[in-house]
């Protein structure tokens, strides 16, 4: 069940509050995140502007490691740049020790200058130009995860004609249904990604006679915002019958990438179950011999991040519209995803206040820049602040400037101390790279 399809009763604003204990609503200083005040940050930088915390990347981090360690496994943590690609978060996940997943060579750069060795980053994606692969050869990545024949004969090509030679593991497409919104699930056959099954042991010997392929094993992520370890379950078995197939026909397998998708609670519900998913992969696939990688992202920063925003005006026609300064182009997973996200006044007194249904509205020109409908907040006049929550992950990187509406700012909090890491772009940068003829 992913988060657009969840069936309980929606959460009020202290249940939101309740099952999230990085926050805290003080009577003074009013919403918290990391013992902050948003009102501080909101003061000091404006609005819209995006909050991230490091201590909760980092309890995050450490859960995921412990449920692997209490299943005596050791799992090696690459995180998925993609769900948020700041460098000072790549560089929060470097100090703990984690590689990277990129799957594209601005990710990698990304992560490089992050400090993050280019031998811990794995490559992804169904469609890597050659231009990227060649920067990644020569980078020195640690891992290629080939999708098709295609790709694998030019990296092969590639890395003959610069001398060097790419590790590869394929992606296999265990053609398993995660349960999750149709959008970002991948593990179907349907799906454009990874090679189905069924041509996984032909391609595998092939590549390990191609020039410039050392085979290392295989690959799946079989989609996102997966909330049950079954799905996970099933692609683990098939991924372990295929490396004992491969080895039965000859081939060497050292590695299984174990992919991402690991979801979390976006109402007031538990996200993936650790300790049972761990004990699922110890089950499946823990006795293989193999080297066991893992690339999450909205797990460990989904709900590390939240949008700070204002409210513009209230608005009274047939409903009522609460229109904010923060939009789809800066949060787009509600109008891509229909998405649920929490919304909490920063106001200590309204979170008190009496609630009824409102939606809640971007002022861009489209009506899918709504972030959420019926929604029961209280009265939420002009220059009240509220905070989007689980905003880490897919938020910032997917944003855009949309009706010529500057990037946000963002802003990184560390120890109960706030820190700028993106000033909010200038109103003149938005044409600053535009040329007149
Ligand atoms: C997107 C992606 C991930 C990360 O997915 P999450 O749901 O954010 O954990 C990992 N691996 C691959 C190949 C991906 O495309």
């Amino acid at each position: 069940m992913a988060d657009f399809a969840f069936t309980g009763p929606e959460p009020d604003l202290a249940d939101l509050l309740a099952a999230r204990p990085a926050f805290a609503m003080h009577a003074q200083d009013g919403l918290c995140f990391e013992d902050v005040p948003l009102n501080a940050i909101a003061d000091q930088y404006g609005t819209p502007v995006w909050v991230y915390g490091a201590g909760s990347m980092q309890a995050r981090y450490a859960a995921l490691q412990a449920a692997f360690k209490a299943q005596n496994l050791d799992v090696h943590i690459h995180y998925a740049v993609k769900a948020n690609d700041h460098i000072a978060i790549l560089d929060i996940f470097r100090q703990l020790g984690a590689g990277a997943d990129v799957v594209s060579l601005g990710e990698l750069l990304r992560a490089r200058r992050a400090g993050i060795a280019a031998k811990d980053v794995v490559y992804s994606g169904v469609g890597k130009a050659e231009a990227e692969i060649e920067a990644a050869l020569a980078q020195g990545i640690g891992q290629f995860n080939v999708e098709s024949t295609e790709e694998l004969d030019m990296l092969s090509a590639l890395a003959t004609r610069t001398g060097t030679t790419a590790k590869v593991v394929l992606r296999m497409n265990p053609d398993v249904d995660a349960g999750t919104h149709a959008k970002i699930t991948t593990g179907l056959a349907e799906n454009k990604f990874g090679i189905a099954a069924a041509d996984i042991p032909a391609l595998y010997a092939r590549a390990t006679a191609l020039p410039g392929i050392a085979m290392r094993g295989l690959a799946l992520h079989i989609g996102s915002q997966i909330l049950s370890p079954e799905p996970y379950a099933t692609a683990y078995a098939k991924a372990a019958a295929m490396v004992r197939l491969l080895r039965a026909q000859g081939m060497t397998v050292t590695v299984l990438d174990l992919g991402g998708g690991i979801g979390i609670g976006y109402h007031d519900e538990p996200g993936m179950n650790l300790a049972a998913f761990a004990a699922v992969v110890k089950r499946e696939v823990g006795g293989l011999g193999v080297d066991l990688l893992m690339e999450p992202g909205r797990y460990l920063v989904g709900p590390a991040g939240l949008l700070l925003a204002s409210v513009v005006l209230q608005k009274q026609a047939a409903k009522r519209f609460v229109v904010l300064d923060a939009a789809m182009n800066e949060l787009m997973r509600p109008a891509l995803y229909e998405a649920w996200h929490g919304i909490l006044p920063v106001n200590a007194a309204l979170f008190h206040g009496i609630a009824s249904p409102a939606d809640i509205v971007g002022p861009v020109c489209e009506s899918a820049d709504c972030f959420a409908k019926d929604r029961e907040l209280p009265d939420l006049g002009p220059g009240e602040r509220v905070a989007l929550l689980d905003a880490g992950a897919y938020g910032a990187v997917m944003s855009s400037s949309y009706n010529a509406r500057p990037r946000a700012a963002s802003v990184l909090v560390s120890d109960g101390q706030f820190r700028l890491i993106t000033p909010r772009q200038r109103l003149e940068d938005l044409w600053a790279d535009e040329v007149l003829p």
